[in-house]
């Protein structure tokens, strides 16, 4: 595992970052490290690098077991269950680190959950039971765990949402969680403005498409993700250290003046209104190579890399 950390080290250095020790002294939460596929563990490795002490929750026992060896492997020791959909299982996680630490400096959401069966077809058919429950866990939560860590951050802090760009745009398949991103989104800036008077900032990584378990439940994602990562203008896919690096930035007091915002970290694909001429030639005609070549079975060699 200190491999990974350094590997992390190495990604900043690599991206002329070779700084040290940005989050030194500061004292944050995790929430939503599944696996080391998880975006909140590239997140979680690269502020370890930086110095950060962290503390990690966890869904379940059976996910406990693999985020404790992570954890550990960052010299993480406060590690708690929590499924925010119980509420005092919420509550419990911000007493403990109350206890434990007497503050919080920054806090890391990194949680979404849609019923995998409302992840594919028509948006219109979306149960209301699914609805409700996507929202709270995919969007509430963040606001419910935010104002309990912003009542810790007693000499300010900064705080990092996940998001995805199916909250602004229709995606396919996206469906309530489309609904649930632009919420939480809207959240981020209400939330900016609350805590602002407090020194604590509110932002969220829109991130591009990243093999994840979350993401596999996407119905066809792997030809999503392909499409999106070989039309973007960096003509590829991101990884968890940028992910990575731009929490840190977030989170770190490089970006001081800087709240309320939605920063993408998906190669520009969200800029793009259309791929390239060349690109659409070839798929009305299903011939080319190069990045002009975008047949299933091509996308799905991608997205399977
Ligand atoms: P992941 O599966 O590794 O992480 C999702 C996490 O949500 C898991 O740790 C899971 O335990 C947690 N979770 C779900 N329901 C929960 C509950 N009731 N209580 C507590 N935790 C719960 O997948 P990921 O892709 O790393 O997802 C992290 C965030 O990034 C999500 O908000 C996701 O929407 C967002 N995101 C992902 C992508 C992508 O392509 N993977 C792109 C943009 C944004």
């Amino acid at each position: 595992m200190e491999v990974r950390v350094a590997s992390a080290q190495n990604a900043l250095e690599h991206l002329g970052l070779g700084m040290q020790g940005l989050m030194q002294g500061k004292r944050g939460l995790i929430m939503g490290v599944a696996n080391d596929h998880s975006i909140a563990w590239g997140i979680a490795r690269t502020l370890a690098s930086q110095g950060a002490t962290l503390a990690f929750t966890y869904q379940g026992e059976a996910l406990g077991k693999r985020v404790r060896p992570l954890a550990e492997s960052l010299g993480a020791d406060l590690l708690m269950t929590c499924d925010v959909e119980d509420i005092a299982s919420v509550d419990k996680v911000f007493t403990t680190i109350g206890e434990k630490w007497g503050g919080l400096d920054f806090l890391v959401h990194a949680v979404a959950f849609s019923d995998k069966n409302e992840l594919k077809g028509r948006y219109a058919d979306t149960s209301r039971a699914n609805f409700v429950r996507t929202m709270l866990i995919s969007c509430f939560s963040f606001t419910e765990a935010a104002k309990r860590a912003a009542a810790l951050m007693t000499n300010g802090g900064a705080m990092v949402t996940l998001t995805y760009n199916g909250g602004t745009r229709a995606m396919p398949n996206y469906n309530a969680m489309g609904l649930a991103k632009a919420a939480l989104e809207a959240s981020v800036r209400y939330l900016a403005v609350d805590f602002g008077g407090h020194a604590i900032r509110v932002n969220a990584i829109s991130a591009g498409p990243i093999r994840t378990l979350a993401g596999a439940g996407i119905s066809d994602a792997r030809f999503m993700f392909a499409y999106q990562q070989r039309h973007s203008p960096l003509h590829r896919g991101v990884t968890l250290d940028e992910l990575g690096g731009a929490a840190l930035y977030l989170l770190s007091d490089l970006s001081t003046g800087v709240t309320g915002e939605i920063h993408f970290v998906d190669s520009g694909y969200n800029a793009i209104a259309m791929p390239q001429p060349e690109a659409l030639r070839v798929s009305a005609t299903g011939n080319g190579n190069g990045n002009g070549n975008i047949n299933n079975e091509e996308s799905a060699k991608d997205a399977a890399q």
